[in-house]
């Protein structure tokens, strides 16, 4: 029986399952909070693992999805903004060297691009875009049957590109990111600063972007134009991307996406303005994703169980 284990580390949850030879059906999954009391989150990681692996049994390989700039061809940490005793941790290492186990990492986002392509709404393509949009904005790339990580494992950060110069500043520090512009933190922040300036709105004090998202399909203007902007914004980018991976489908994951067309309307406006050729277009799927909240699980799966060679390694 050959048994795999696949882990996603979240700012709040750790989540774990067990899968058994080449299934995608768990057939056991747990979820504990990733910080706690006085033990180490690596502690509780491990303990996570010894409690989710079946008695008498041992896994054959673990896959685990970790969210920052991660090195996955070293299997170490470079930085993880919700776990700051992380930094700079061999992680692969370590848990290879408590529990004997072989061990490969990815960033959450690209796992999730991952798991949306072995498991979820990108099946059978070749060439795919995965976007989060939630919290913040991340993504993932596979060209040709395999998840582009770069060098250093840090490429395929698609919210950390500047599409407005000197605009908003963006989680990471920099201006005018992607993610600064159309996440659901930059849409919620615009909405924020307009009802202070004394713009016109059913809106009050700081509202979250769901909220913003309800009062938009009410009619409220300030909300419908809080989501053309970032609509707008979020199509220049896809411009940009389609122009350099050409992908056959774009899938939209996180919170923001499931506003639909109020989000989508304004990305096909800009995307077709922006766009080098409508030929980008032809026979491009743009659809949401399919795994939700276990993308990054399935993909974390995918790469244990496809081990490494699904990750473009030029070294
Ligand atoms: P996380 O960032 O923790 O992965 P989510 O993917 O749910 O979580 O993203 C959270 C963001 O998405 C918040 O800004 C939240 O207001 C927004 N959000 C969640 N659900 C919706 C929705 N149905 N419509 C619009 N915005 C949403």
């Amino acid at each position: 029986m050959n048994l795999t284990l696949a882990l996603d580390i979240g700012g709040t949850h750790m989540r774990a399952a067990v899968f058994l030879d080449k299934e995608n059906l768990p057939i056991k999954h747990s979820r504990i909070r990733t910080q706690g009391g006085n033990e180490s989150t690596f502690d509780r990681l491990i303990r996570l693992i010894r409690a989710i692996t079946p008695p008498n049994q041992s896994i054959n390989q673990i896959g685990i999805a970790v969210p920052g700039l991660i090195d996955p061809h070293q299997g170490v940490i470079l930085t993880t903004p919700n776990i700051p005793e992380w930094t700079g941790m061999p992680i692969v290492e370590m848990i290879e060297d408590e529990l004997g186990v072989p061990t490969v990492m990815g960033n959450d986002a690209n796992l999730a691009a991952m798991g949306e392509w072995r498991y979820g709404a990108g099946q059978g393509h070749h060439h795919l875009l995965y976007l989060t949009i939630s919290t913040g904005i991340g993504g993932g790339v596979i060209i040709e049957d395999r998840l582009l990580v770069g060098s250093h494992g840090l490429g395929a950060e698609l919210g950390h590109v500047t599409i407005l110069p000197d605009g908003p500043l963006c989680s990471c520090g920099q201006r005018g990111h992607l993610e600064a512009l159309a996440s659901g933190t930059g849409i919620a922040t615009y909405v924020a600063e307009q009802l202070l300036a004394g713009k016109a709105s059913c809106l009050k004090g700081k509202p979250d972007t769901q909220l913003i998202a309800k009062a938009a399909n009410n009619g409220d203007n300030l909300a419908k134009a809080a989501f053309d902007r970032a609509g707008y914004y979020l199509g220049l980018a896809l411009a940009n991307y389609l122009t350099i991976f050409n992908p056959t489908i774009v899938i939209m994951g996180g919170g923001v996406s499931q506003t639909g067309d109020l989000l989508l309307n304004p990305v096909r406006r800009s995307l077709d303005s922006a766009l080098l050729s409508c030929e980008y277009l032809q026979d491009l799927v743009i659809t949401q994703a399919a795994l939700g909240d276990d993308a990054g699980l399935f993909g974390a799966l995918a790469l244990a169980q496809g081990n490494k060679s699904l990750i473009q390694n030029p070294k």
